[in-house]
């Protein structure tokens, strides 16, 4: 199958917010109304570095998308339109009929539509999507307004994704059911756009963890040029971490990659509103630390005694 053909029957679909249909040179959008900003994201995934070659392409197609969603809901932001641009090595049909599922699953969940792409043969699977979404003028929720004696809060739970990558890499630290689960969190992260939105005039300062805590907090600590207290015993763990060794599941909260929660501050008297929230949305919201005034440093606790040890996060180049 050709290149165009290949667009035709898999990427292009009647509903897109393009003025044009696909295909032409450019997707052509009306600029949002006066008091509305749009917010441009891009998140690249690559064959054996973010996914092993053999994943099932449907949750490829999830995932590719839902990463970008994520960046969106940690500015506040609501979905809108993506572009699409894949390197793949052959015009496998199944492979595309699977990954185009998986993503146009998540596309009309949150009714974000694809408006164009570019598509080339590549030596590995290479999938990068850029992605659109609104805000009200201003209210985009930053990295930097974290301020000293504002509680740190993360929503869902933590090491989950890390402890399916390690299950995947052949540990057998979980039983099936927990492995299964903490797969099922790698593959298919959900973006937490209904969280991100709820929490407009509510957090400070807001971040997705897609590096581990430790990579991911110091950039808001940096950005808002504040330190932070973290007690480890605070940190959200699923069940089926509880069943792993206290320091095992803790590496994997702090220093795992790929969960896909929201971190983020919020003052003291927001607690109440932050509780609500967390029924309204069905997800756990957890107080896990506070900020502090001081250089960009965080401060592991254990049962209020700092830890001796350091965690680090992913960096690709590192
Ligand atoms: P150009 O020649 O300008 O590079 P292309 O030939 O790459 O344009 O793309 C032709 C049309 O198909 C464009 O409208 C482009 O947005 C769209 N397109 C290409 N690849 C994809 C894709 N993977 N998903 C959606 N649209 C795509
Ligand atoms: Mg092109």
């Amino acid at each position: 199958m050709g290149e165009f053909e290949l667009i035709r029957k898999y990427f292009v679909r009647p509903d897109t917010l393009s003025r044009v249909p696909i295909g032409d040179d450019c997707a052509v959008l009306t600029p949002p109304p006066a008091g509305v900003e749009n917010c441009f994201t891009t998140d690249m995934l690559v064959a054996g570095r973010h996914f092993l070659a053999d994943v099932d392409p449907e949750s490829l197609g999830h995932k590719a998308l839902a990463v970008n969603l994520s960046d969106l809901a940690a500015m506040g932001a609501t979905p809108q339109a993506f572009l699409l641009s894949l390197g793949l090595p052959a015009a496998d049909e199944q492979w595309l009929e699977a990954f185009a599922r998986g993503l146009f699953a998540l596309a009309d969940a949150h009714a974000c539509t694809l408006i164009g792409g570019d598509t080339t043969r590549a030596p590995i699977t290479v999938i990068n999507i850029a992605a659109l979404g609104t805000v009200r003028a201003g209210r985009g929720i930053l990295r930097s307004g974290a301020l000293p004696g504002h509680d740190l809060w993360v929503s869902g739970t933590l090491g989950d994704a890390s402890a399916g990558l390690a299950a995947l890499q052949g540990s057998n630290a979980l039983a099936p059911a927990h492995r299964e689960f903490c797969v099922q969190r790698l593959l298919r992260p959900a973006p937490r756009v209904a969280l991100g939105l709820a929490l407009g005039g509510i957090a400070t300062s807001m971040l997705d963890l897609s590096d581990g805590m430790a990579g991911d907090l110091p950039h808001i600590l940096t950005a808002s040029g504040v330190a932070a207290q973290v007690e480890v015993r605070a940190l959200p763990l699923s069940a089926a971490l509880q069943t792993l060794l206290f320091e095992q599941a803790v590496k994997h909260a702090v220093a795992g990659g790929d969960d896909y929660e929201l971190l983020f501050t919020a003052a003291p008297d927001a607690r109440d509103t932050i509780a609500q929230l967390q029924d309204k949305i069905e997800l756990p919201l957890t107080r896990i630390g506070h900020i502090d005034t001081g250089a960009a440093h965080v401060t592991w606790l254990q049962d209020g005694v700092p830890l001796a040890h350091e965690f680090a996060g992913f960096d690709h180049f590192r």
